[in-house]
């Protein structure tokens, strides 16, 4: 009767002095694993504009249906996306985005904060896009 007590108040001791498992969030922040699939971002070219040619392959291959490209073409003839949307609400983080653009424009991140106050905000523009980018470098 006594030994079992006696192992589990070794066990709650050994605990207690030991390191703590938890963190004080958001103080403090863990690094997610390298392989982590979180919020996407936009990667920018020299000029700092997103690299994205609005090929619409991302929007094809999402399986939530989550991605919204319209394309459209500057003076030099280069096509770039003119209205981009990532629903992350509707988000599975699969990751088919980042795999299936040709030009490497999308990626997932390391960023795992998906918090708002109106739906809006889970909406992911061109430009929400490329800040995200500062939170992955
Ligand atoms: S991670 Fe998957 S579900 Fe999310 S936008 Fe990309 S393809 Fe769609
Ligand atoms: S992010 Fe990549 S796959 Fe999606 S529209 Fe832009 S270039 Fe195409």
């Amino acid at each position: 009767m006594i030994i079992p007590l006696l192992k589990g108040l070794k066990l709650t001791l050994s605990k207690f002095f030991s390191k703590p498992i938890t963190i004080q969030y958001p103080e403090e922040r863990l690094d997610p694993a390298p392989r982590w699939r979180g919020i996407q971002y936009f990667v920018r070219d020299e000029k700092g504009e997103t690299t994205c040619v609005a090929c619409g392959l991302c929007m094809v291959v999402c399986p939530s249906g989550c991605i919204y490209v319209e394309t459209a073409e500057d003076e030099q003839g280069r096509r770039y996306p003119s209205v981009y949307e990532l629903n992350t609400i509707r988000c599975i983080f699969c990751g088919y985005c980042e795999e299936a653009c040709p030009v490497n424009a999308i990626k997932m991140g390391k960023n795992y904060e998906l918090v708002g106050y109106s739906r809006d905000e889970f909406i992911l523009t061109t430009g929400r896009l490329l800040e995200e980018e500062s939170l992955n470098t």
